[in-house]
């Protein structure tokens, strides 16, 4: 089988500066220093994940030992050059700290570091994720640090500087790695699509871009993803399936009617999203990001692209929303999300988040469908419109006003009908917990139906753990994109009281990033309250992964619907009488 995973991160890899998005600060600083012929023995780069730390350690080991002499532009032709891009130049030792912190194999990499390079100019040392080194292994570092050979040049990377001696510290030139603005990945990726040949469309482009939070290499991975994801086409629907992603239609959707102070709407819209399972972490942060958006409009309307997705309605909205409102609801989204791990439940978490956001809408306000908005007597009840008639400006302030939290619930009874279903719900949740506790046959197996409707328990541990589906865990992980997937496409295999141990098909093996497998692993800890080791094998599966269920669910609902319009007397009539042909591919089921 072949992937076309990871190709794109190795293939689009910079190979000199000039190639490097993003941190020209730190380029031009080298460039200089390079072609003065000032060069330090240590350098240390320090940043977040995939940003370019061993990038730029790589490219700096080709400037100083280019055959074409000492140079910011490393020829890319001579044997050095090819030998460095290729990982197989001796006198380049690349070091990962996070698996030889012993302290016997740095004191052997460092008394190497003695003898003069074989061929090389200077041997050069890479040590990524130096932070990682053992206090002894520190030590041994530094002696060499303090009377560096001439031959010898260390680059030192970190994702965590202050886990760095400062002895070590102080002995190095330093260099802070900045994330990756959103415009320069969204720019990239379509760059490396176009000489690709690969359609996207902008909506698209702009959901990987964010995904990456930050870091090029996720982006370009993520990208591969979602290649192999749509076996070669990029298209929107497929991204978001693949990105755990909101659909921003939803976000929009739910401002229009705050606009219009429709409560009731707005419920009908948070159940619809429930229905779907779309995760709310993820929707709060996505409408935090939405309102930011909108405040951009407001102020500096021209920091909104040409090809900003829904750019019309996010400058309708812009208008409809004065400029504190949106403050105000950017506020209130954020701490909504802060507070959604000690909500009752994630859906009690995000509408009790909307109806603040409702509540909070000022009495004077009459722009947009403001008023229509109060005929319907869904929100008699604002808390403007006591006092000044000025809404308070903090959330801290407003949260204070116990007439305020009156209010509020007014607001939710007014207009619930949706949240006391759900509070019925979450009473049958408990009720089938409770029921399960002596029956054993429960924890066996993944219960695949409705994982909204599973309370968390109260106090996770391992048998709780597992009378809980996989799937239900996962459904209430907050991880994110490729950790995301991970999680989803991970098959429970065995379990104890402190390890799980997961496999992956052979397809996705690729989303065995280290960084993942932590993400995956701390947030399971945080679910758990407890500490427990993940263990990741590669290998056959038996379909039980939660992404696979899901798949398969799909799939029969796509069939019955199919098979419900191919039954369908008017349509059979159709085909038979009129020669019509049923085109299968634009029947969806109805969600
Ligand atoms: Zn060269």
């Amino acid at each position: 089988m072949s992937s076309p995973t990871q190709v794109l991160a190795r293939k689009w890899r910079p190979r000199c500066f000039s190639e490097l998005t993003g941190q020209d600060h730190v380029v031009r600083a080298l460039t200089n220093a390079l072609e003065q012929k000032r060069l330090h023995h240590a350098y240390l780069f320090t940043g977040t994940r995939g940003i370019g730390k061993t990038t730029i350690a790589r490219i700096l080991a080709k400037a100083f030992n280019c055959q074409a002499g000492v140079t910011p532009e490393p020829c890319g032709i001579c044997s050095a050059c090819i030998e460095i891009d290729g990982g197989r130049f001796v006198d380049l030792i690349e070091v990962d700290a996070a698996s030889n912190t012993q302290v016997e194999k740095m004191r052997e990499l460092l008394e190497n570091a003695l003898y003069a390079p074989t061929v090389a100019r200077y041997k050069v040392y890479i040590i990524d994720e130096v932070h990682m080194l053992s206090k002894s292994a520190f030590n041994a570092m530094l002696k060499t640090l303090e009377e560096p050979p001439e031959h010898v040049k260390f680059i030192l990377a970190t994702t965590d500087p202050q886990k760095i001696p400062v002895t070590v510290l102080s002995r190095c030139l330093q260099f802070n790695l900045k994330q990756i603005p959103f415009p320069l990945i969204v720019s990239h990726l379509r760059h490396v699509l176009e000489q690709e040949h690969i359609n996207c469309d902008a909506t698209s482009l702009q959901l990987l871009a964010r995904a990456a939070q930050g870091s090029m290499r996720d982006a370009l991975s993520i990208l591969d993803q979602a290649i192999a994801f749509g076996e070669g086409k990029i298209e929107e629907a497929s991204v978001r399936d693949m990105l755990g992603a909101v659909d921003q239609g939803y976000l929009l959707d739910l401002l229009e009617v705050l606009a219009q102070r429709d409560g009731a709407r707005m419920l009908a819209i948070a159940d619809a999203m429930e229905t779907r399972s779309l995760s709310f972490d993820a929707a709060l942060q996505d409408l935090a990001t939405l309102l930011h958006r909108l405040a951009l409009a407001q102020i500096v309307p021209a920091a909104i692209g040409d090809d900003e997705p829904e750019r019309d309605r996010v400058f309708q909205l812009a208008k409809t929303f004065a400029p504190e409102d949106i403050q105000l609801f950017y506020q209130i989204a954020i701490h909504g999300r802060e507070d959604l791990g000690r909500a009752p439940d994630e859906y009690a978490g995000f509408t009790m988040t909307l109806l603040r956001m409702l509540a909070f809408i000022p009495e004077d306000f009459l722009s947009g469908g403001g008023e229509t908005g109060r005929d319907r007597g869904t929100s008699g009840s604002s808390p403007a419109k006591s006092g000044s008639g000025k809404y308070p400006s903090t959330l801290g302030q407003a949260q204070d006003s116990g007439q305020t939290e009156t209010k509020g619930r007014t607001e939710t009874k007014g207009s619930g009908r949706a949240e006391m279903e759900k509070e019925g719900r979450s009473r049958e949740g408990r009720v089938a917990r409770n029921d399960s506790t002596g029956d054993s046959r429960r924890s066996a197996g993944p219960v695949p139906d409705s994982p909204e409707r599973d309370p968390r328990p109260e106090k996770p541990g391992s048998t709780e753990f597992f009378s809980h589906s996989w799937i239900t865990i996962v459904g209430h992980l907050k991880v994110n994109g490729l950790t995301r997937m991970l999680a989803q496409y991970c098959e429970v295999k065995s379990f104890s009281e402190d390890e799980i141990e997961f496999c992956v098909p052979e397809l996705h093996k690729h989303l065995l990033d280290k960084t993942y497998q932590d993400r995956l692993q701390a947030a399971i800890r945080e679910y758990l309250g407890k500490p427990v080791r993940l263990k990741f094998s590669v290998g056959v599966v038996n379909g039980m992964s939660p992404a696979e269920q899901e798949n398969r669910e799909k799939q029969e609902k796509q069939s019955q619907a199919i098979a419900a319009i191919e039954s369908d007397p008017f349509v059979r009539d159709l085909v038979e009488n009129f020669d019509a042909k049923l085109i299968v591919s634009s029947i969806k089921p109805i969600q």
